[in-house]
């Protein structure tokens, strides 16, 4: 089965080992994919673990489910703005140094463009002064049933790193949160490549 966090993995390859404490995220977009597969699969033990531990204090398993109660979480998208939350240290220091050094911008981007051979992912992103190997922002839209209506839940999260965990600090909401209604012919939202009548809308009873 196709992980519920919508990756190309299966759960067991996926976010599985994670929830079950066989083996820890090592980036927080890991972190927040496995927290969503936690909601969807009701292992609030999980989500209220991979909080950090100042919010952890005012939580408890108890209101995690009764806040999840009666909601059907069946889809996630990651916003690719993201792929900063995957860089690891190695990249932030060559980034580090070129930010430091006096250099033009031309040489610069030659930098930049060095590391992108070996992320193959979005540099840019790495300078942003809010991530670094210890704290990373996740923007994504998370989608779920309820009362046989749609909504999204669309936040750019805070993750630390905590004893050498990454951990969910807390988030901010955008305003297209909500009730939506989304074209049924339309290509689903977990990106499956299926119209959302022939997919998720499935799972709306
Ligand atoms: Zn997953
Ligand atoms: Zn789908």
């Amino acid at each position: 089965m196709r992980c519920y966090c919508c990756s190309s993995k299966p759960f067991e390859e996926c976010c599985e080992p994670f929830i079950k404490g066989e083996a820890l995220p090592h980036s927080a977009e890991q972190l927040m994919r496995s927290r969503f597969s936690a909601y969807a699969t009701a292992h609030y033990h999980y989500i209220l673990d991979t909080y950090t531990k100042e919010k952890k204090q005012a939580l408890c398993v108890e209101d995690l489910a009764r806040s999840a109660q009666g909601a059907k979480w069946f889809a996630l998208k990651v916003h690719p703005t993201l792929a900063a939350s995957s860089v690891d240290s190695t990249v932030k220091c060559l980034v580090d140094d070129s930010v430091n050094k006096p250099v033009d911008s031309s040489i610069n981007s030659s930098v930049y463009a060095n590391t992108n051979v070996e992320v193959a992912t979005d540099t840019e992103q790495s300078t942003k002064p809010n991530v670094n190997a210890n704290n990373a922002v996740v923007e994504f839209t998370a989608f779920y049933f309820e009362n046989k209506s749609m909504y999204q839940l669309h936040e750019t999260s805070n993750f630390i790193v905590e004893d050498g965990k990454w951990r969910y600090h807390d988030g901010e909401l955008h305003e297209d949160c909500g009730k939506i209604k989304y074209g049924r012919n339309l290509p689903c939202v977990c990106g499956s490549n299926k119209k959302f009548k022939q997919c998720c809308a499935l799972k709306n009873r």
